[in-house]
């Protein structure tokens, strides 16, 4: 096989030149280093190397070029190279010239490029070099080829293997999946030399065959079990509200541990890229942001145990007590409920039984470059759905957004609204709804219906993801603990408003009407469904059992 390709353009062949000695000095070996100056040329060269299913791993372009622009041209290398990342070459400083910003911007917003890379100066230039292997790493697990690649073999996309598929999402780690049949399926089945689909293939050479969820997980490295049953704060969901808590409390002290029925990261994993969370300008998978969040709380003590449901909580004089689905309790001084939400169903039972196979839940984080070319549906009318509709276009033919109400500005962020209005292979259909569709194996076509008059039509469709909304995971709590409207955790003065809180006391901010548990990010009523609050509710509610235990200190000595 050939080495992938690191592609450049610039028209400045004295600056080309430049970028080409460090991408020879430090690539060559693994990659083909590409250098040309016109346009034309690269759009030519770009159009062969697809043609030949060359895989060009990085494109760089200068921005100001003859008759066209860096961002315009690298815009069009997405339809070619679907895996490609995308960067703009630019002056160090020169991101402070209106123009050249004000390119970076729209460039960024259009998606035409994942970032911007400032020029090699003298060699070796790191800060250069620190960009390229970002992109390169961006490129590998879009790709599938990163190292530490699990391969689940199965024998169709849906059933098991997609559920296996699903853990190992929730667990963070990156996989891929082979069809048995396929050639490289075959070479694989024959290479581990065992029986029972489907087979999960490790990259230290661990291969299991249809193994339980417990069993995929322990293999990947989770922590499965609490180790021990007594700690100062049982935070149970491992999203970005309780990787947070998890992080504060065990930095502070506290012996903490963390219950999550999957793995890591919770909704956060389904995001292809986080965009608006504090300090990551370029952007940061959800997966990326749930492994290095649970690397931290792991290196300041917090424990895990993953693939647990909590099932109830109760009292016993101070101590609060947590079961698990395996029947055991773990005991705590304070529980920090972070247990967010989960997306509601269709409810269309062919649509359900192609879960895996063209029909997903949540953002199409991993599936977009799939859709090279091809019909995607994203329902929904909500940010979540623009967002996708907006990172699918870059790779799909066509993109059509089913969104039930009459108006997108119902649901969605005016600056969203424009953009998805903007996109040339976006089209919205108002007022309607997904009623069936089907296909042999995989999802073909669907049945839309309008609203308004009650008309279906059945449309061809390669992919449809549904982002219709969640609902808090809070069936399992005790009648105790106050839910408001549509099931969400209240807290703090709504609890005290709400009446039900037990004490003289007044409730902490995040405190639920159980004293000493607290709830933090999207579980709880009012909470703001972003990444950021989720992990600042977090943080607040660690601070409060400070307090709460502080308070209790105080009592037991005055007492
Ligand atoms: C596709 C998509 C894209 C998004 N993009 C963005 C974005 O760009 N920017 C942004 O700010 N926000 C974004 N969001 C919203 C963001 O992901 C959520 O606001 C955030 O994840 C909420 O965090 P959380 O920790 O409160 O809950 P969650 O992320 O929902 O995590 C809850 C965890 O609790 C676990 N759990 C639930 N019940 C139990 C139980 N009984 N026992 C044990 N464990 C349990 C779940 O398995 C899950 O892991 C996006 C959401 C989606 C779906």
């Amino acid at each position: 096989m050939s080495r992938p390709i690191l592609f450049a353009l610039d028209e400045d062949e004295c600056l080309l030149r430049d970028v080409e000695r460090e991408l020879v000095d430090r690539y060559a070996r693994s990659y083909q280093v590409v250098c040309v100056s016109a346009p034309e040329e690269a759009i030519e060269q770009l159009e062969a190397l697809a043609a030949g299913q060359e895989d060009v791993a990085l494109v760089l372009s200068a921005q100001w070029l003859d008759g066209t622009t860096g961002s315009e041209l690298l815009g069009r290398v997405r339809a070619l190279h679907p895996h490609a990342q995308r960067g703009l070459l630019i002056e160090w400083g020169s991101w402070g010239d209106g123009r050249t910003g004000e390119a970076i911007f729209q460039a960024m917003a259009r998606r035409q490029i994942e970032y911007y890379v400032i020029r090699p100066s003298r060699t070796p230039d790191e800060i250069f070099h620190q960009s390229v292997s970002t992109f390169l790493l961006e490129w590998a697990n879009a790709r599938r080829v990163s190292p530490h690649t699990v391969h689940i073999v199965g024998e169709e996309w849906t059933g098991r293997a997609f559920e296996l598929r699903e853990v190992l999402g929730r667990c963070a780690v990156p996989h891929a999946f082979l069809l048995a049949d396929s050639p490289q399926g075959r070479e694989m089945i024959t290479e581990t030399g065992k029986d029972g689909l489907p087979l999960v293939v490790f990259p230290n050479g661990t291969v299991l065959a249809d193994p339980s969820n417990m069993e995929l997980a322990s293999a990947t490295g989770a922590s499965i079990e609490p180790h021990r049953r007594e700690f100062d704060v049982v935070i149970v969901g491992a999203g970005p509200a309780g990787l947070s808590a998890a992080v504060y409390g065990a930095s502070e002290g506290f012996r903490t541990l963390v219950v999550d029925d999957g793995g890591i990261g919770g909704q956060a994993t389904s995001s292809s890229l986080i965009r608006n969370y504090l300090g990551f300008p370029r952007g940061v998978s959800g997966r990326q942001l749930a492994e290095r969040a649970y690397e931290q709380a792991w290196v300041f003590g917090a424990k895990f145990a993953f693939m647990h449901q909590a099932t109830s909580i109760r009292r016993d004089g101070d101590r609060l007590y947590v079961a698990l689905s395996d029947g055991d309790e773990v005991s705590a001084r304070a529980v920090i409920l972070a247990t967010g939400a989960t997306y509601r169903r269709l409810g269309v039972a062919e649509i359900e039984d192609l879960a895996g196979a063209g029909v997903f839940y949540g953002g199409p984080a991993s599936e977009a470059p799939a859709m090279a070319g091809r019909e995607a549906y994203v329902l929904g009318g909500a940010n979540s759905a623009g967002q996708a509709a907006l990172h699918l276009a870059e790779y799909a033919h066509r993109v059509t957004l089913v969104v039930r109400k009459d108006s997108l500005d119902a649901g969605m962020s005016h600056y969203l609204v424009r953009q998805v209005e903007g996109a040339p292979n976006i089209e919205v259909r108002l007022g309607s709804e997904v009623v069936g569709g089907g296909g042999d194996g995989r999802l073909e076509s669907l049945v839309l219906r309008q609203r308004a008059d009650g008309s279906t039509e059945t449309v061809k469709a390669d992919a449809l993801f549904l982002m219709i909304g969640a609902d808090p995971n809070t069936e399992w709590l005790p009648a105790e603990l106050a839910l408001g409207e549509g099931g969400f955790v209240r807290t703090g003065a709504e609890v005290e408003n709400g009446g039900g809180w037990p004490l003289e006391r007044n409730p902490f901010s995040l405190e639920t009407s159980m004293p000493g548990v607290f709830a933090a990010g999207d579980v709880r009523q009012g909470s703001m469904s972003r990444v950021a609050s989720a992990v600042g509710e977090g943080s607040i509610a660690i601070r409060l059992v400070h307090e709460l235990f502080a308070a209790e200190q105080l009592g037991s000595t005055v007492g």
